[in-house]
């Protein structure tokens, strides 16, 4: 326990699902944590508790990742805030379920622009830090969307794909630093984001929403179970941890079975 205190995590989307179990998994192992993401005042506070009650320092950075700037922006106040930054883990993403003649040009922006452009604008505003101080852990959370395609996803898959190239390309660049890049590839893991695809497949067919999680996990997750937010966090605390300290550019799949098929 305690392993990564007086470490700085700055996590993008921490305000929900994955990055919120993330968030709170760092923080257990006394991580400060920077949280981001969308949200009311009253979500970002009863994050921010659930963070602190674990006796690390939390502090909230609206940065809006659909934007380079407010994204580059809101690393460096994090820096600022904190002293330093050694962990950061590119979280955030949204889904858009289309297909391609019917995808929304305005979509594949934003897909692109949150899923996959925010994670340069971050590392490139984190690394200088990381640099001048020998030390860095970057974790990018693609998906197995990273590594395979599923119809009607072209945009979510086009970014996902393009983060496990970034992270390579990250990794190679600091290889000889002690700064690390990976991305964990998750199938599954139940969250808002996939409850709104299992609310539209059961409206669309006409079944009941238990069975529309069933034909969900069926068709790609031999295991038939959801990841968990905190198993995703414990992944990454690994990734953070002296056993991961010379694996680099690598992509973990976290996905009960789904790639090996
Ligand atoms: P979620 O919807 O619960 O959380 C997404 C987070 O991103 C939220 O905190 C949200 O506020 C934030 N976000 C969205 N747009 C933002 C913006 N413009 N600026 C700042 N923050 C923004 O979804 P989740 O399922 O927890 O997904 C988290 C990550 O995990 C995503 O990158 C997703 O692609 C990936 N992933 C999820 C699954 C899954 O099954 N849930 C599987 C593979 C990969």
């Amino acid at each position: 326990m305690n392993t990564l205190k007086n470490r700085v995590a700055f996590v993008t989307g921490s305000t929900s699902g994955i990055g919120l179990g993330i968030a709170l998994e760092l923080a257990r192992e006394g991580a400060d944590i920077a949280v981001n993401g969308l949200g009311d005042a009253a979500t970002i506070d009863g994050v921010l508790s659930q963070i602190t009650a674990v006796g690390v320092r939390a502090h909230y950075f609206d940065a809006n990742m659909r934007d380079g700037k407010s994204t580059q922006a809101g690393v460096y106040a994090a820096i600022t805030q904190f002293g330093g930054l050694h962990i950061l883990v590119n979280n955030a993403g949204i889904q858009h379920v289309a297909s391609v003649p019917e995808f929304a040009d305005e979509k594949w922006d934003d897909v692109i622009a949150i899923n996959l452009s925010s994670s340069f604008h971050t590392i490139k505003a984190a690394l200088p830090a990381m640099q001048s101080q020998g030390y860095g852990r970057i974790i990018n959370i693609a998906s197995v969307h990273g590594l395979v395609a599923s119809a009607n996803k072209a945009a979510y898959v086009a970014a996902k794909h393009g983060l496990i190239g970034l992270t390579k390309v990250v990794a190679l660049e600091n290889a000889a630093k002690n700064i690390t890049c990976n991305a964990i590839c998750p199938g599954w893991v139940l969250t808002p984001l996939v409850q709104a695809q299992i609310d539209a497949r059961a409206k669309a067919q006409g079944i009941s929403v238990a069975d529309a999680e069933k034909g969900l996990l069926s068709e790609k997750e031999p295991s038939l179970r959801f990841t968990t937010p905190a198993q995703i966090g414990q992944t990454v605390v690994f990734l953070c941890s002296d056993a991961a300290a010379n694996m680099t550019g690598a992509t973990l799949a976290h996905d009960g079975g789904w790639t090996a098929q």
